[in-house]
């Protein structure tokens, strides 16, 4: 069959049931799976054959989904996690641990942010981080002899910067390292990164994939166009004998599209543990259904909302790339022609205060510390998620202390915008 396009991908791709089989995708409720003799299941445990032995390494359920995602964003192998913080944890460590260097965007979500600068860098991996919109002599000067990877997002959360993902791949290529991007908040639908060059692609399910607000999960992709063995000394782990496998070496096995999930869910998966329950991964797939629908109808409204606050005398400022004049509104247009994502940010003139009254006043967006789902919520990072930090270092961090960041729901826009407006109207 030629090249299915992405609403036909979203509903047949991952899963075919054979004669008289569930035409739903099939919760694989079981830890483990059954053999003959021990000598089937030792082939399993060498790597040797394919199938499933235990729901930590590999789960029918988990992987038809893996699949899907897989071939959405047009790569080679792809495997489901526990979380987005999970896939972005181990895409990185599965090619740099103690004594490597990462290079790392500093627009990123806060939980990664985290991640790179406290929890890593006390396994001893060290990130350099660099402001996406830098030159390309100041990204190229990030890097050192001990860099392993560039990370960065196509959409970042909160800061809603738009990722030159050509000029990120650029730079990773022209050391030897590749790029991941995670794409939560694109979704494969608004943008493919492997496409523009990006070498591995992370989500956290968790947002609008699942789209319903009802499970976390994450997903780790992999183009499976990286070389690995052409610059082997970096990424010993691919290239050289895995002890704890019979001497498995990844590259050599499973080729450049295999070598990466290969290793990250026979080495990383088994011995972290952060999968994905099969019920989640079900849910998931239910939200991967309509991913194309949901997220035409998320742009829309947060295209309506954005011109309509941007129009607005209370309002002071709008961040939202798909509007014209927005500061990433042409990188948008060129790698989202389509649309972006549902969340938007902005200001009031009566800054925090303002903010924290409009708040309170809203009927339909309710106050939450999550995006992207099909009920529009909204957050105050400067009193909740960010509370500790003095209005200094709220504007370092781009998320100034007046900021209020919308996730765009699923709701008849006309609705959201009254609601909006009269919740205005009290400030
Ligand atoms: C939410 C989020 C994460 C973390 O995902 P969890 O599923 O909450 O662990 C990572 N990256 C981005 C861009 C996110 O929005």
């Amino acid at each position: 069959m030629e090249k299915l396009r992405t609403e036909t991908l979203c509903i047949q791709a991952g899963y075919k049931p054979g004669n008289g089989e569930p035409r739903q995708l099939p919760i694989i409720q079981s830890t483990t799976f059954k053999y003959a003799t021990s000598e089937d299941m030792g082939k399993l445990f060498d790597l040797e054959a394919d199938g499933y032995f235990y729901s930590r390494l590999a789960n029918p359920t988990c992987d038809a989904v893996a699949a899907k995602i897989c071939a959405l964003e047009g790569g080679s192998t792809a495997m489901l996690t526990s979380s987005g913080q999970a896939a972005n944890f181990m895409a990185v460590f599965n090619i740099a641990s103690c004594g490597d260097h990462i290079v790392a965007s500093s627009a990123i979500y806060g939980g990664s942010f985290n991640l790179f600068s406290v929890t890593m860098k006390k396994m001893g991996l060290e990130t350099t981080f660099v402001d996406p919109d830098c030159t390309e002599e100041e990204l190229n000067a990030a890097f050192r002899p001990n860099t392993k990877a560039v990370f960065g997002e196509t959409i970042a959360n909160p800061a809603l910067k738009v990722l030159d993902i050509e000029k990120f791949a650029r730079a990773a290529h022209a050391h030897g390292v590749p790029l991941i991007v995670d794409n939560t908040f694109a979704t494969p639908i608004n943008c493919r990164p492997l496409e523009w060059g990006a070498d591995i692609v992370t989500h956290s399910t968790t947002k609008y994939m699942d789209g319903h607000a009802s499970a976390i999960g994450g997903c780790i992709v992999d183009g499976g166009k990286f070389d690995w063995t052409a610059y082997a000394d970096k990424f010993p782990g691919l290239t050289t004998p895995d002890d704890s496998y019979h001497g498995v070496t990844y590259t050599e096995r499973f080729g450049l599209g295999g070598a990466f999930i290969t290793k990250c869910t026979a080495q990383l998966m088994r011995d972290f543990g952060c999968v994905q329950s099969p019920q989640v991964a079900y849910i998931l797939n239910l939200g991967l259904e309509s991913l194309p629908f949901r997220m035409k109808q998320h742009c829309a409204n947060a295209q309506a909302i954005a011109e309509y606050l941007k129009g607005h005398e209370k309002v002071k400022w709008v961040k939202y790339c798909g509007l014209e004049g927005d500061r990433y509104y042409n990188l948008a247009k060129k790698y989202m022609p389509n649309g972006s994502c549902g969340v938007i940010s902005f200001g009031l003139n009566g800054g925090r205060t303002a903010a924290e009254t409009f708040m309170k006043h809203l009927k339909l967006g309710s106050i939450e510390t999550h995006v992207a789902d099909s009920r529009t919520c909204c957050l105050h990072p400067a009193s909740s998620t960010h509370r500790q930090m003095t209005d200094a270092e709220l504007d370092a961090a781009c998320v100034g202390a007046d900021l209020i960041r919308l996730s765009c729901g699923l709701e008849n826009v006309q609705d959201l915008i009254e609601d909006i407006g009269q919740a205005l109207e009290k400030v």
